[in-house]
């Protein structure tokens, strides 16, 4: 009988550190779809640890080095600003030949962490999965999340022996989630997601905060007639504190370089409408819908209209 390797755990045990939503949909995942054969957990958060116990996320551990020391496949699911101090605790009881992969939101600072961390005997290879919802938390996740979505990894330059083959296998464990794989380098990855993701959430924070500080207009309006566009905005900037902090501050320069550009495109739609230049707005407002076009084309959103739509798991991506 021939041997079907599709139905064959990718890795045999995974440690997935932070049981949070994309932790907790990853231990889900990766069980479901068989792509390992154990799953051991952890978080720093004893709430936490009791929550993945109560929804059978995998074996819960008390400590990252008791969740990691056995694994072929560790993956970061923490915060950015704790990926570097969750790679340091991990990395050194790593077994030889094991793979240190993450799952933060910026890559190039995280990557430098994670390499600072580790030593020749493990294989670093950051990774940043383009799914994801406003909720936190281990109740949060679910097993579909990845399918259908992006998975960007980002290998690192000159590695040893045997690294890219451990980056096609850890490509195939994301397939098996769903995925689809693109490598990258990191700076292209945070320039790209500054303007794809970074920049949205922030334009977001900030419409709700203006909305919030305009005393002449009051909060019930702003609920009642939140329709017109305003409510996506309240839906993105529903999105976890800690983590879109800790985006801003890992990913200052591309975010700073997209914001700059930002503001001067911005100063010519003020320009345009001080000057009543219809025929400026009109442009810019046809090259945008050429642009939500291509989204729907390329199967990244789908083309019904927004109005009374109900959020559904999966309909915010990072
Ligand atoms: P989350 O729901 O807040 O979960 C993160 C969990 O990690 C929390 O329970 C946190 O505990 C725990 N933690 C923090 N430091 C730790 C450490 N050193 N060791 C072990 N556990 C630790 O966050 P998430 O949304 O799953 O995000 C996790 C990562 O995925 C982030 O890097 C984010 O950038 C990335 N990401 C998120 C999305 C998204 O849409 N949410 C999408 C793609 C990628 P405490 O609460 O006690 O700190």
């Amino acid at each position: 009988m021939t041997e079907n390797k599709e139905n064959q755990p990718i890795y045999s045990r995974l440690a997935v550190i932070g049981a949070g939503l994309i932790g907790s949909s990853l231990a889900r995942a990766a069980r479901e779809t068989g792509a390992v054969s154990y799953v051991s957990i952890c978080d720093l958060d004893p709430d936490v640890r009791a929550e993945a116990a109560r929804l059978d996320l995998g074996d819960v551990r008390e400590t990252v080095e008791a969740a990691c020391r056995d694994a072929d496949l560790v993956v970061l699911a923490v915060p950015v600003g704790a990926i570097g101090a969750a790679a340091r605790a991990c990395a050194p009881v790593m077994k030889s030949g094991a793979v240190l992969s993450d799952v933060g939101s910026v890559k190039g600072e995280m990557a430098q962490e994670m390499m600072q961390a580790a030593d020749t005997r493990i294989h670093v290879i950051p990774g940043h999965p383009i799914a994801g919802t406003e909720k936190s938390g281990p109740a949060a996740g679910f097993a579909t999340l990845f399918k259908g979505r992006w998975c960007i990894l980002t290998p690192l330059e000159e590695q040893g022996e045997g690294y890219d083959a451990e980056v096609a296998r850890l490509k195939s464990f994301w397939e098996r989630l769903g995925s689809t794989v693109e490598l990258m380098d990191t700076k292209r990855h945070d320039l790209v997601l500054s303007i794809t993701s970074h920049l949205p959430h922030l334009i977001a924070y900030n419409i709700v905060a203006t909305a919030e500080d305009m005393e002449q207009v009051t909060q019930g309006e702003v609920v009642k007639f939140s329709a017109g566009g305003f409510r996506d905005f309240t839906r993105i900037a529903a999105s976890d504190p800690t983590m879109w902090r800790d985006i801003f501050m890992h990913n200052k320069e591309a975010v700073l370089e997209t914001l700059g550009r930002f503001s001067e495109d911005l100063a010519v739609l003020q320009r345009a409408i001080r000057w009543s230049d219809g025929d400026a707005l009109h442009d810019l407002f046809t090259r945008a819908r050429s642009i939500r076009r291509s989204v729907i084309e390329a199967g990244q959103d789908v083309d019904v209209p927004d109005f009374g739509r109900v959020t559904k798991p999966g309909d915010d991506q990072d």
